[in-house]
């Protein structure tokens, strides 16, 4: 009888108690409302961005309702326009596009390599096309980044990062978030802080920082931000940006700003799981690892493989194979969006251009999530089936 995994991929660690405490605090008292403050009380939400702004060594932090609203907010602060084009990952999730698509703008979409970073020769044949990119570091991988932004300050490109799956990452020590102009975060369940929905934005910029706390709906009340800059900067921006609500309550910063403390602590967690699946699949034949460079500090928080160059109809009995045995793989090929797995030809609101590089690699994507509430052995075991079923397939059985 071969071994079943009976874990949940989608079930995250409760919140700590220490997070609980602080909730019942707010709720306790009332103030749900960032700028619903008593006496010189700072609030929940005000003291979350002050810290996360520290944390990345960023000047300017704003919490929002998620991280698809930081990254279109974000968009519209750097003055991205109706009509402009926008630089992006041909391999990403759905709200990257979603955000470009918000502010009226229009993506073009860059290649993905083997590494599933953005392509940086598409990307520079493509530099004169937009002035600004939303690079997304998809599934937590980090491309050459110094090489990234020379290419980017060669031709004058703003860049956004779309930081949901790298808070906690580094390259070559810079954490992920500092390159660009803007960092963005999601602080939704499934990402590396977890308060349902909420989202980040660190940025050194003082008018970009002005324009997406008005944007986020302060209702001129910014006097209250802990890690905003003077109010000179806002008397420049503050009639011209409108107010399109998306603000951070101090329940949900209440519950981040314990595990923001404990996020290097969880990075290690994550990464000795990864490590666990990475060395149990490591050689099987016609499976590929994603080599993680040396430059590069990662989030294990999901695991990729390639398939690469097998038909679809092998992928889906590997798949299938290992459904059976508890394992839930999701597959970037899937002709029908499943779950997170849309790809750039599954947004067809924007042009769809033939990206035959990206088109290959993204048939041979493999994804499964790691939670934390597996253990190494859990890791172990996920593995073997992984090794056992891809092999089985491979081999013709
Ligand atoms: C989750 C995610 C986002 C957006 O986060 P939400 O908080 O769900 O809006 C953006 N980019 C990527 C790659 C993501 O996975």
């Amino acid at each position: 009888m071969s071994e079943i995994f009976t874990g949940s991929f989608t079930q995250q660690e409760p919140i700590p108690e220490e997070a609980i405490s602080a909730a019942m605090e707010v709720l306790r008292h009332g103030r749900l409302h960032r700028y619903n403050v008593a006496g010189d009380e700072a609030g929940e939400t005000a003291l979350l961005e002050r810290e996360f702004a520290d944390q990345m060594g960023a000047k300017y932090c704003l919490a929002v309702a998620s991280g698809g609203y930081a990254l279109a907010t974000a968009l519209r602060a750097v003055g991205v326009k109706h009509g402009d084009r926008v630089l992006t990952n041909a391999f990403t999730l759905a709200p990257v596009p979603g955000s470009i698509a918000a502010v009226g703008a229009t993506p073009v979409y860059v290649d993905v390599t083997e590494d599933l970073t953005i392509d940086l020769e598409d990307l520079t044949a493509k530099a004169d096309q937009a002035d600004v990119l939303m690079l997304s570091h998809m599934r937590g991988h980090l491309c050459d980044m110094d090489r990234l932004m020379e290419i980017c300050n060669d031709a004058g490109i703003t860049v956004i990062e779309d930081c949901a799956h790298t808070m906690g990452a580094a390259w070559n020590g810079t954490l992920s978030g500092r390159h660009g102009t803007v960092g963005c975060y999601s602080c939704q369940t499934y990402k590396h802080v977890n308060s349902g929905e909420g989202g980040l934005l660190i940025t050194d910029d003082e008018e970009v920082a002005a324009r997406a706390i008005i944007l986020s709906g302060s209702y001129m009340l910014y006097g209250r931000h802990l890690a905003a800059p003077g109010p000179e900067v806002f008397e420049r921006v503050k009639y011209e940006t409108p107010n399109i609500s998306g603000r951070m309550d101090n329940l949900r910063a209440a519950i981040l700003r314990p595990q923001l403390r404990d996020l290097e602590v969880q990075v290690a967690r994550w990464n000795e799981r990864y490590r666990e699946v990475e060395t149990g699949v490591r050689g099987t034949p016609g499976l590929t690892v994603v080599e993680r460079p040396v430059a590069e500090t990662y989030v294990g928080s999901s695991i990729q493989f390639l398939l690469l160059d097998w038909a679809a109809d092998r992928v889906q009995e590997v798949l299938r194979r290992c459904a059976a045995r508890g394992v839930e793989l999701k597959w970037f090929g899937e002709p029908q969006p499943v779950a997170f797995t849309s790809r750039y030809d599954s947004w067809r609101y924007a042009e769809t251009p033939s990206l035959p590089k990206s088109d290959r690699i993204l048939a041979g994507i493999v994804d499964m999530r790691v939670p934390l509430t597996f253990s190494l052995e859990d890791c172990a075991q996920i593995a073997r089936i992984i090794r056992a079923e891809v092999g089985a397939v491979f081999q013709g059985a």
